[in-house]
């Protein structure tokens, strides 16, 4: 693939073997990045999504990484050094929520959100600019539960994405010497495996969605591309949502 907006970028999009993340490991594929992708218990998935993008002329590689696990994390970073020589986009895409009252929430529970949804990120961030050279590009999917909440239910997931998007304007000052930009996009509902369009929440979720409809993950993929591309060189420690005007 060449004549793309990407061409000769190299990309680590975490958890991609299905959903979003997916999505945007073949967008960014398509725009001529050699992709890495991350995947915790998807493997077949995972291989599939790199075999479409060979199969389309890109370059692709899945590596086994559990988000929970920082040391798997570390070498999900320097495996896609290995293979493509570089990394100049980082998508920290891994993440979920159980809803579940507080007070059925174990310890444990909270522990290992915050270990994929906070720290992953932390940890993934803090490797890749080790290899990111000026002009990189760090891109978290946040989530609108961080502006706003309209169930019950869901404290730790909105507890963490609100601490993504604080990451992300912290950073983001410690990093504009560098070029290197750090922006959150917070998706309204996104029809995946994790809040299926027929799902328990789609008719709450819809109603309150001036558009009255759920996205499709590919509906996310131009944002992330225009972040991702050389377009974006003044944005950076934004909040960007994509949510169908669900925030408003
Ligand atoms: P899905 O459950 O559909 O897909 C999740 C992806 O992440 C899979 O590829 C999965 O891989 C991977 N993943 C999950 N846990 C881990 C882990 N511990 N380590 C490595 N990979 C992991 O989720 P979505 O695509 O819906 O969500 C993607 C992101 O978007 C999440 O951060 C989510 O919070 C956010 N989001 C989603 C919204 C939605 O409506 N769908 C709305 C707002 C935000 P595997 O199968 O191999 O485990």
């Amino acid at each position: 693939m060449s004549g793309g907006s990407l061409d000769g970028k190299t990309a680590l999009v975490t958890g991609a073997s299905r959903g979003i993340g997916a999505a945007i490991a073949r967008r960014l594929a398509r725009e001529g990045a050699a992709v890495a992708l991350t995947y915790n218990s998807s493997a077949g998935h995972a291989e599939k999504v790199v075999e479409d993008i060979v199969s389309e002329g890109g370059r692709a590689v899945a590596l086994k990484a559990d988000a929970a696990d920082a040391e798997a994390v570390r070498a999900a970073v320097t495996g896609t050094v290995e293979a493509f020589g570089g990394l100049d986009i980082l998508v920290n895409n891994a993440g979920g929520g159980t809803m579940k009252p507080i007070g059925d929430l174990t310890l444990d529970d909270f522990d290992r959100e915050v270990a994929v949804n906070i720290r992953a990120v932390w940890v993934a961030t803090q490797e890749a600019l080790r290899h990111m050279g000026d002009g990189g590009r760090i891109i978290s999917i946040g989530s609108v539960f961080a502006d706003r909440i309209p169930m019950a239910n869901g404290t730790t997931y909105t507890l963490t994405k609100a601490a993504v998007a604080g990451f992300t304007r912290a950073l983001a000052r410690e990093l504009g010497p560098r070029a290197i930009t750090v922006n959150t996009v917070q998706p309204g509902p996104v029809a995946t495996d994790a809040n299926p369009a027929d799902g328990e929440f789609a008719e709450l979720m819809t109603r309150l969605t001036p558009v009255g409809r759920y996205a499709a993950p590919e509906e996310l993929t131009g944002l992330i591309v225009y972040l991702a591309g050389p377009e974006s060189a003044y944005v950076t420690g934004a909040t960007l949502n994509i949510d169908g005007g669900y925030a408003v």
